[in-house]
């Protein structure tokens, strides 16, 4: 599934996404374009096609998720050291997924988990 995307830091608040897509965008006080709906309809899209400076995307929805094999856990503790923010020990010395978050040190845990227990479900359910 899409989705509107919308960098603010490249908006230079024209002002065209607000005239043509009002139901995507709204004027913040920062007199920046706001996306208030990421819904793709065609006046959104059309607001990606006019923006001067390219702010506006239409891109795919990030649906991955951790998908974590618990019972491929050794107990090493890389994840737990590398992530501690996702990761624990539980009470029989076995990592444990606390949050689902992905980030960059959940990355990097799965990269450095030596059973292949940290992969990721993308919406085709692929595993990486
Ligand atoms: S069209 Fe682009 S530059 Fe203009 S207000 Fe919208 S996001 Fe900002
Ligand atoms: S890195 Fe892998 S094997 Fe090591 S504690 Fe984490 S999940 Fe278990």
């Amino acid at each position: 599934m899409k989705k509107v995307s919308l960098n603010k830091e490249k908006c230079i608040g024209c002002g065209s996404c607000t005239n043509i897509a009002s139901e995507n965008f709204s004027y913040s006080d920062e007199g920046k374009a706001e996306l208030i709906n990421d819904n793709v309809t065609d006046k959104a899209i059309e607001a990606s096609e006019v923006c001067p400076t390219e702010a506006i995307e239409i891109v795919e929805q990030d649906t991955k998720s951790i998908n974590f094999k618990s019972e491929r856990c050794i107990g090493c503790g890389n994840c737990v050291n590398i992530a501690p923010n996702n990761f624990k020990f539980n009470d029989e010395g076995k990592a444990e997924l606390i949050n689902e978050e992905i980030t960059d040190e959940v990355k990097k845990a799965s990269a450095h988990c030596p059973t292949e227990a940290i992969l990721f479900t993308t919406n085709e359910n692929s595993e990486k």
